[in-house]
Formats: structure tokens, sequence, C-alpha cells
């Protein structure tokens, strides 16, 4: 509850914390461990976790679709509560989700927002994460928390019987194809699924690499060529960046306008409470605990703040012809919760534009591509071996579409973004109209925070309390 100064209330939050009776097995609930040491010929610790992780004789109660922090985080959650559930990935090993991406990557907002549940990043960790340090966490996470986690298996879909209430489900490894039948199945395969990629005249002429920005990963093999990035978001940024610092020439193309924020002080405003002080539970529920309007209306300030803070920046960028976003009202996060994207926090590929080592063209400038690259519509060519297109990704309706086909997903709808009369994000952490489907996505404070929610109504099914 939030008080005014004459102890009114204005703002009440009410919230599932837990469940009566099924508490999490954690602080003085925690297992005793006696079964492992006090009769000497049966199975130990060891042997049991691995006949756990094996599902050769039963189903996992939930099945996990991907093993990045939405993944983990629910896991954690649900074993807490004594919920099977296994995690599946396609990645070869544990953080690959992280490990593949470009090699100077660093998280963008600072460790102390950034925590999984139960389990807080070490004291003396870097305030921003290099992306193989948190790669190694998610595999010292799965071991520490005791998670199910089969690595190099697709989950190639599903389908759903209302009278057994549990999912037929085909999971593909190397070794060939099992198939589980799990009740409840959670997408955790992140906000942005399937990527974009849209017509981009001559693209097909072009005789060089076309790569969209999640096939990308390093940049030694391009230096002294030419490079053109498509898409002015965090990673065609970061792409940009990333191939100038290792000596190649890059144009950076620009569709739409884009909002410029400083990486410190205006990225990190909206986490200002996170830090030292308060503990991480205390900043999740003082930052959830606001209804939707007047989230909107602090947003609105910072946003406010932050655009004063960035305008000798963004000045300097709008003299070489850069769009920053000045419609924006409600800043960086808001758009986050309702496209998915369309901010950059500057690590530096701001200034690398505004003193035009980073070439700028816009996307209507251009006539189209050619063998050689692209063509200004003024005729000049700019040449190109690399076309990386970081044009964003399809939302996760389209894999629930891919995964589950069209009455599924013509039932659930759209996912993730604001509808007009609700207060939380469109079928996120809340029951779906496909019974048995959860999805677990966004930031990792999101992760944190709403996996918990999601995880005990998951629980409060199994135990039949709804
Ligand atoms: C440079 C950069 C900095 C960032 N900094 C932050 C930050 O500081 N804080 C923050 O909260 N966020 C940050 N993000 C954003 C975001 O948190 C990440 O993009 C994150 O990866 C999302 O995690 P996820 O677990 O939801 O999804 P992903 O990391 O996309 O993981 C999904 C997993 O699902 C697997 N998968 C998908 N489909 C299938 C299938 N059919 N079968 C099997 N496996 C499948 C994939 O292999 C993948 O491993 C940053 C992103 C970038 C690029």
């Amino acid at each position: 509850m939030r008080l005014l100064e004459d102890g009114k209330a204005w703002t009440l939050l009410t919230s599932l914390d837990e469940l009566k009776g099924f508490e999490e097995s954690i602080g003085s609930r925690r297992p005793h461990g006696e079964a492992y040491s006090r009769d000497f010929r049966g199975p130990n610790w060891l042997d049991k976790r691995k006949a756990a992780a094996g599902f050769t004789e039963r189903d996992p109660v939930v099945l996990i679709v991907g093993g990045g922090h939405a993944g983990l985080s629910i896991a954690a959650r649900l074993r807490q509560l004594g919920v099977e559930a296994l995690i599946v990935d396609r990645h070869p090993r544990v953080g690959d989700n992280w490990r593949r991406r470009y090699h100077a990557l660093t998280l963008h907002n600072q460790v102390h927002v950034n925590h999984l549940p139960y389990l807080p990043f070490p004291a003396n960790w870097p305030t921003y994460i290099p992306k193989d340090k948190l790669a190694g966490w998610f595999e010292a996470y799965c071991e520490i928390m005791e998670l199910d986690y089969w690595t190099g298996t697709e989950f190639s879909g599903g389908s759903y019987d209302e009278r057994a209430a549990r999912w037929t489900v085909e999971l593909r490894q190397a070794g060939g194809t099992r198939t589980l039948h799990p009740r409840h199945v959670v997408l955790a395969a992140g906000v942005s699924t399937l990527p974009r990629k849209p017509e981009i005249p001559g693209l097909a002429d072009f005789r060089g690499r076309v790569l969209h920005s999640h096939e990308y990963d390093e940049a030694t093999s391009w230096r002294g060529r030419d490079a053109i990035v498509i898409g002015t978001g965090n990673s065609g940024h970061d792409i940009a960046q990333d191939l100038y610092s290792n000596g190649a020439r890059v144009t950076l193309v620009q569709r739409s306008p884009t909002l410029i924020l400083n990486i410190e002080p205006s990225a990190q405003l909206v986490y200002a409470l996170y830090g030292e002080g308060i503990p991480t539970e205390d900043c999740d529920l003082i930052t959830t605990a606001n209804p939707l309007a007047l989230q909107r209306q602090y947003h609105r300030i910072v946003a406010a703040q932050s655009r004063a803070m960035d305008r000798e920046l963004t000045d300097r960028l709008a003299r070489v012809g850069f769009r920053n976003d000045e419609e924006d009202r409600l800043g960086w996060q808001f758009k986050y919760l309702e496209r998915g994207g369309g901010y950059y926090f500057n690590v530096g590929c701001s200034d690398l534009i505004a003193e035009r080592k980073i070439r700028l063209e816009q996307f209507s400038g251009l006539a189209g591509f050619g063998a050689g690259g692209a063509q200004t519509r003024s005729g000049e060519v700019i040449p190109a071996e690399l076309v990386v297109l970081a044009t964003g990704y399809l939302g996760q309706e389209h894999l629930v579409r891919r995964l589950f086909g069209d009455a599924v997903a013509d039932r659930v709808g759209p996912v993730w973004g604001f509808d007009e009369a609700e207060q939380e994000l469109r079928n996120m952490w809340m029951p779906t109209r496909q019974p048995g489907l959860w999805f677990n996505a966004g930031s990792f404070a999101q992760c944190r925070i709403y996996s918990k929610v999601l995880a005990l109504q998951i629980k409060a099914r199994e135990a039949g309390l709804i």
C-alpha cells in the first residue's frame, strides 16, 4: 500500500505470495539430506540426481522450452515447490544463448537488477557482467539449484489432449526423437523469437554475405572490408561498433527514428532503486506494486529527465542526420514492453556515428541493393561484402503458431504488449486460453519477479487447489 500524507491509501497491491501447506522447501524447510547418508547401500545424492534427470520411466510435470534466464528462473521456482520440471534447449551447452553472441558483449543493466532467483551474483562481480562470465554462471546455477536440463534438444512442437489434460511433445536430439507427456509447457524461448527479415529491394542480387543479427557472432574476419548494418536498435548499433572496432568500414542504415540514451546515467534511471542498499526482494516489490496508469506517469517523468540528460548527444547525432525518436514520451522501458525494442543504450556507437567514423545512411535514401553493395538515390554505390540485418524479431505468437498450429495460436492470441483493458502484459505469467500453456520471458528482473507467481499458479493446479 502507498499512503498519502493525509493517511489515505493511494495504491493497493494484492499478490499471490505463498500457498499454505505447500510452502517452498527453503530455509527451515530445506531437505534434511538424511536419505542420502544413512543407508550406505542405497543410491547417494548423485545417483538420485542422475536418475531423476533422465526421465526414463516418468514424464516431467512441466516442460520448459528454452534454457536462458527465463527457463532457469521458472525451473528453480518450480523445484522449490516440488514440481518436477525439465528444461530443454537446442544449444549444446548451458549458457550458449549468451556465449554465442558477439565478442565484446556485456550486460546493459547493472548487476544489482539482474540477479536470478534465490542465488544473487557474488558481491565482487563487475557492475556490467560480460557474456561469457554470465554463461558460466548459468551452468553453475543449474548445478547448484539441481535443475534438470537437456542440452542439444530441440522442441519441435506438441498437441494437447483435453481429456487427459496433458501434452504430447516431440523432442529432437542427435540420437533420435523423444516423446514426453508433460501436463504443462512453459515457453521460455525469448521475447524475440523468430528473426524478422523484411523484403529489401535488390538484396537477393547481393553477392556478399547476408546475416541476420542473431547469426552474427564475430568481427575479425571482416577486418579491412566493407559492411552495411541495417537497423538502429541495440543490436544494429552494437554490431556496427563491433565491426568498426575490428577494422571494418561500416555503414549503418536507419529505417525509423530510434530512442538514444547514454548507458549511464540515463538508461539506468528506471533502476535507480536497485543498488548496494535495499534488498532485491524489497526493490522488486516497490517497483512492481504500481498500477499501470501510475507506472506510465512515472516513466513519463523519467523519460523527460533522460531526454534532457542526453540532449548534447542527440544534438550531435542530429547534425549527421540521425533521427532520434523525439515523439517518445514513456522512455525505453515502455518501448520494450510494448514492442520489444526501438532504442539504443549508447556504449560508444553514437559517438562514432556523430564523429562520422561510422557512416550513416537513411533507408529512404537508398535506391536498393545490387551485387556489390547498396546504391543511394543519388547513384553512389556503397560497397559491401557483408550485410547484417539487425531488423528485429517476430513476437512469441509466431512461435506458438509454428510449434502448436493455428488453432492454439488463434486461441492464445498476441503475446507481450498491452491491450487496452488490461493491467498486465498479454498472456505473460497468467493462464492463457490454452490450458497447460504458459509464458515466461523478458528481462532478468521480470523473470525473477514473475516466475514466482507463475510457479505458484502451476503448483496450485497440481495440488488441486484450483
Ligand atoms: C547486449 C545485450 C545486453 C543485454 N542486457 C540485459 C540486461 O542487462 N538485463 C536484462 O534483463 N536483459 C538484457 N538483455 C536482454 C535479454 O535479457 C536477453 O536478450 C536474454 O537473452 C533473454 O533471455 P531469455 O531466456 O528470455 O531468452 P533467450 O536468451 O533468447 O533464450 C531462449 C533459449 O531458448 C532456446 N530455444 C528457443 N526455441 C527452442 C526450441 N524450439 N527448442 C529448444 N530450445 C529452444 C534457445 O536456444 C535459447 O537458448 C540484453 C541483451 C543484449 C543483446
